[in-house]
């Protein structure tokens, strides 16, 4: 099975797209976070191991890559996000 592969734009590792979160920047310059990767708009990928890490939050990184400024409203939407991810992924441990 071929599973479409895309570039982390912070470490530049090759990763499916399922390990990886989208951003994309639409058409009426809105930055959003592409959840579904429907691929709306100009988009940027980020793996998840640069998000743990927060490196997500370089500045400029996704702005230059989307080529529109980032709304610090961005940066707390995708923290929670991975935030809401890990706990999931801590269920049933004990
Ligand atoms: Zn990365």
């Amino acid at each position: 099975m071929l599973k479409e592969h895309r570039k982390c734009i912070f470490c530049g590792k090759i990763l499916p797209k399922s390990d990886m979160l989208r951003i994309a920047r639409l058409k009426n310059k809105n930055v959003i976070i592409d959840y579904d990767k429907k691929g709306a708009g100009r988009g940027c990928y980020i793996c998840f191991s640069c998000i743990y890490s927060c490196n997500f939050k370089n500045k400029g990184v996704i702005a230059k890559s989307l080529k529109t400024n980032i709304d610090i409203k961005i940066y707390n939407e995708i923290e929670r996000y991975i935030k809401s991810l890990s706990i999931k992924g801590q269920g049933g441990e004990h």
